[in-house]
């Protein structure tokens, strides 16, 4: 089913972009991957093989969209699923809440992934079929001292993805959101000491992998069906 689709990867040098990026391309899906570091870019590409390219940006910038499809043209002919999956997780209270970073976060965690939306669904809307996947989180849905801005970005994304699903029914273009709890990846190392202990004390979170596979569901669904929403826990996560 995913045999030969051609799929653009968001921070797919590292957790959970990496493991989309790599199950993709174990069934045999051509893989654009997308992130800063070209070497960690570069080292995955070269242990998936030939079905993978590269393509090194800052996906916050206002033009990365485009490039994403531009790249995606030029190395596959085109797209046929898009997962927006890079992110940053930035916490404070409201004493110590980083201003500076707010600009960066919304661009990357919000506006990014809704530009890419709009560009890959006008051009999967012209083929008549795609999917497109946005990575959220639990955190959209609770309300948590220090995750206002990360927590009301999720949701605002999560509003937006699935108001664009309803404005694409019919054509084959398929939206769906995929919203992890914790998960086992370098997101929790910008994070305070505690705040990262209270994140993942008393389960065993998630692995990338896990999430992945959750992401797949969603794109081997038969053509007629579509699920807009897929929360995954940590069994031991309470919220
Ligand atoms: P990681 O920190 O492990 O990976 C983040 C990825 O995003 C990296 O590939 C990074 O690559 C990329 N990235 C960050 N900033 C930029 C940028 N400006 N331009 C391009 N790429 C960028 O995070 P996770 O895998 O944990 O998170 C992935 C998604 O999952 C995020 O949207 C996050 O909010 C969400 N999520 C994560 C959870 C968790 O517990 N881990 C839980 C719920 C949701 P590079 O630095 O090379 O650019």
């Amino acid at each position: 089913m995913l045999e030969g689709k051609r799929a653009v990867v968001t921070g797919a040098s590292a957790g959970i972009g990496e493991a989309v990026a790599r199950d993709l391309a174990a069934r045999g899906a051509r893989v654009l991957l997308v992130a800063r570091r070209a070497d960690r870019l570069e080292a995955l590409a070269n242990d998936i093989g030939p079905n993978a390219a590269t393509l090194a940006i800052d996906v916050g910038s206002p033009d990365s969209a485009q490039r994403m499809l531009d790249a995606a043209a030029a190395q596959f002919g085109g797209a046929d699923i898009l997962i927006n999956n890079a992110g940053v997780f930035r916490v404070g209270p409201l004493d110590s809440f980083d201003l500076d970073g707010l600009g960066p976060m919304i661009a990357l965690n919000y506006e990014a992934p809704v530009r890419a939306c709009y560009v890959f669904a006008r051009a999967m809307k012209a083929q008549g079929a795609g999917a497109i996947i946005n990575i959220s989180s639990i955190g959209a849905n609770l309300t948590a001292p220090g995750s206002g801005v990360y927590g009301g970005l999720k949701r605002a994304l999560e509003i937006f993805s699935d108001t664009l699903r309803i404005e694409l029914a019919g054509t084959g273009v398929r939206v769906g959101i995929v919203a992890p709890g914790s998960t086992a990846t370098e997101i929790f190392d910008h994070l305070p000491a505690d705040r990262r202990a209270r994140a993942t004390e008393g389960l065993t979170p998630l692995a990338p992998a896990d999430v992945a596979a959750a992401v797949r569901f969603l794109l081997e669904q038969p053509e007629h069906a579509n699920i807009p929403h897929l929360r995954i826990y940590s069994s031991g996560q309470q919220h």
